[in-house]
């Protein structure tokens, strides 16, 4: 059964721990009809090691497992931001990039010490976020999505979580951080993997069974 005539499973299991993920997605996927569960909800102490060396293969790691782990559709997200002048760091380190279990407060401050002699001009980046939805009998369908925008100064806003507070949105000027939820998911790279995801599922010929 697909959710309201969508390629989605009506229920499906997101491969993550970071809670600021889950309610997005959960928030973004709940139009379409889709339920959306946290690990904690099936399998409490499922855990995987990330050691892929791309944002793809890591989402791969985490939807696979689940999935077989909870007989369940499994969604795995790997994201993370990439900044020019850092040669693409901190990459597929982002949730790790001042140390193994580095606070969001932490991983941003790291950032904006070693951006602090680079000009405006030249502190671009880009969220990017790889989706993999895969089921428990090995099929599965991926996407990806990405963002782009500039490091502010300094953390601005109380909203999001992760870089938020230090990504800045070109189109209005505010970090991600200062933006409503609802703007933010309108255009976010979770956002834009999410909808390359729903027309991969779409469009494929024969759809998993849920
Ligand atoms: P992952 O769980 O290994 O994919 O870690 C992703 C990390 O990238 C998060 O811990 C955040 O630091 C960062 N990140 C990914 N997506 C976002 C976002 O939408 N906003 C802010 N930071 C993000």
């Amino acid at each position: 059964m697909a959710a309201r005539g969508t390629g989605w499973p009506p229920r499906l299991v997101f491969a993550t721990g970071n809670r600021g993920k889950l309610r997005e997605v959960a928030e973004i996927l709940a139009p379409a009809g889709v339920t959306v569960v946290g690990p904690a909800d099936v399998a409490p102490d499922w855990r995987v090691v990330e050691d892929g060396e791309t944002f793809a293969a890591n989402a791969r790691l985490k939807a696979e497992s689940l999935a077989r782990r909870t007989g369940l559709p499994a969604l795995g997200d790997d994201s993370g931001l990439e900044v020019a002048a850092l040669g693409g760091r901190p990459g597929v380190r982002s949730a790790r990039y001042a140390g193994e279990h580095a606070a969001d407060a932490e991983n941003t401050a790291r950032l904006l010490r070693e951006l602090a002699g680079v000009p405006d001009a030249a502190r671009v980046a880009a969220f990017r976020c790889a989706l993999v939805l895969a089921w428990p009998d090995g099929r599965s369908v991926e996407a990806e999505g990405r963002c782009d925008g500039v490091i502010a100064r300094a953390p601005r806003g109380a909203g999001g979580f992760g870089y938020d507070p230090v990504f800045v949105d070109p189109a209005s000027g505010r970090t991600f951080a200062e933006l409503p939820a609802e703007a933010k998911n309108a255009f976010s790279h979770r956002r834009r993997a999410l909808d390359a995801l729903a027309r991969a599922l779409a469009a494929r010929p024969e759809r998993p069974r849920a």
